[in-house]
């Protein structure tokens, strides 16, 4: 029997791993979600001297079970490769009292590299499997990392479209420039006139409307999604953790079986759950730390149980967590409520409707206790950049500067000793006016002056995907409303 996941949303909604992957977000608006983990052996004896592909073989082995052993090596030799700068794939340093677990070494690097390199692979595969000829058309709104990580992935990938929406003015210069200077002849980047979660709110619109559905399939068009609601992000996650932790028992911090924290800089709530799902796994995981910006929705859900999006949205130096409705969080909530469809239902529309939901019976309360949460303000996260540094000569991109400042405020009021994981989520070269700015106190002219100072700050070389940016011509410079997205994804389409 295959593992069964299931919408949270509708409970015989329920398919296989390559129906998920292929369909993206549930039909019903739900999220495709295990409702029982497979069983994974996890010899951290053996699996300290595993490569990254290894570990990745066993954890997607174990939770993508209908796919052939050979299907999932086809799709890992593809994924991790020299794309990649460094052959650990991930890696693991210690940095003032933590260890950082960098997830930025990829074509784009922002850690969506690590699960949008294999995804175009687990896609077009699962499209195989399940004997689909239409071409795929993903849909993809992005507070900035994931747009251009999508894109890498499903660049030229036959048989694929891919459309990114993006907020105008709500990426960095290098953001945007990585973006709107995509190649390959399947790409389309749009800026919108709104937010992230404008964004996002309207392609899942566009997920959900049956009519435009149909309209796609008499074209021999259908869509699935690249975001990190899609299963097949989520499970690729899940294996930088186990592999971190095998890390952490070859350096000798830990002996297998010692728990360890992770600490997450949160957006929409996919990479700290993917955290979650390792510790379900058997991983042993003492606290999850959930860090966010002053868009710090999660921490007072943590703190109230009670989330609530009815508040300004604020425009932050760390843009990827720019976000005010978790997707992701979703899946937490099902299982919070002991994986029960109908009043995961209930509690969405709620917040649609009402703007809020509460949880304040009926739920698993070992779920929150496992749980940390805070969150770092503008002036903490350039003032955790600049400690760091001053510390260690290490430059922290302002993501992970929150998830550090967050850590660090949390081992300072529990005294908790126990060695931490903080997810590195983003090469401070992506990042470079804020990151030199918060270093010297000084601010660069702009982004390419910075990239200058942060060589010298940091000592780490310039990676490929910002040399040459400067001078790579635009291809993409459209800009439409919020409401227009539908429209601009029909005339792109020729439906
Ligand atoms: C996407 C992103 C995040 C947030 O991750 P989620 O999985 O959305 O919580 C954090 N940092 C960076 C650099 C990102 O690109």
């Amino acid at each position: 029997m295959p593992l069964v996941y299931q919408s949270t949303r509708d409970e015989n909604n329920r398919v296989t791993a390559s129906q998920a992957i292929l369909q993206g977000l549930a039909q019903d608006g739900g999220l495709f979600t295990p409702i029982a983990m497979p069983a994974v052996s996890l010899d951290f004896d053996q699996l300290q001297q595993a490569s990254y592909q290894e570990v990745a073989r066993l954890v997607l082995g174990a939770f993508l079970d209908d796919f052939t052993p050979e299907e999932i090596d086809h799709c890992i030799r593809h994924a991790y490769d020299d794309k990649f700068d460094t052959p650990a794939i991930a890696e693991v340093v210690s940095v003032d009292g933590h260890y950082n677990l960098e997830l930025f070494h990829g074509a784009t690097i922002a850690f969506k590299d690590m699960a949008l390199s294999i995804l175009p692979h687990l896609l077009t595969t699962a499209a195989k499997k399940q004997g689909v000829t239409n071409k795929i058309v993903i849909l993809t709104a992005t507070s900035g990392d994931t747009g251009k990580a999508a894109m890498a992935g499903f660049e030229d990938v036959p048989g694929t479209e891919i459309i990114v929406f993006y907020p105008h003015g709500g990426v960095s210069k290098i953001q945007e420039l990585q973006m709107t200077t995509q190649t390959g002849q399947n790409t389309h980047v749009v800026a919108i006139d709104g937010n992230f979660d404008d964004a996002q709110t309207n392609v899942k619109h566009m997920f959900n409307d049956v009519a435009l559905r149909e309209k796609m399939a008499a074209r021999g068009l259908q869509f699935s999604s690249a975001n990190s609601m899609n299963i097949g992000r989520l499970v690729p996650q899940i294996v930088y953790y186990v592999y971190a932790y095998a890390q952490l028992v070859k350096q000798g911090v830990v002996a297998a079986g010692d728990p360890i924290n992770i600490t997450v800089p949160t957006g929409n709530f996919g990479n700290i759950l993917a955290a979650y799902y390792a510790k379900l796994i058997g991983l042993p995981v003492a606290k999850l730390i959930c860090a966010s910006n002053e868009n710090k929705v999660l921490t007072d859900f943590f703190h109230s149980k009670t989330y609530d999006k009815k508040r300004e949205f604020k425009v932050t130096t760390s843009p990827s967590m720019d976000i005010l409705v978790s997707s992701n969080l979703e899946r937490l909530i099902f299982h919070l409520v002991g994986n029960d469809a109908s009043r995961t239902k209930a509690l969405m529309e709620a917040l649609v409707e009402k703007g809020e939901y509460s949880l304040l019976e009926g739920i698993d309360d070992s779920i929150f206790d496992l749980f940390e949460a805070g969150y770092a303000d503008e002036q903490a996260t350039a003032t955790e950049i600049k400690r760091v540094y001053e510390q260690d000569h290490y430059v922290e991109d302002p993501h992970t500067a929150v998830a550090s400042a967050v850590y660090v405020a949390y081992r300072t009021a529990s005294q908790d000793q126990t060695p931490t994981v903080v997810a590195s989520t983003a090469s401070p070269y992506k990042f470079p006016r804020v990151t030199v700015e918060a270093v010297t106190g000084q601010a660069p002219a702009d982004d390419f002056a910075a990239v200058d100072s942060l060589v010298e700050l940091s000592g780490v070389a310039i990676p490929k995907a910002v040399q040459g940016l400067q001078d790579a011509p635009v291809r993409h410079e459209t800009v439409v409303a919020a409401q227009d997205m539908q429209t601009e994804v029909e005339r792109y389409l020729g439906i």
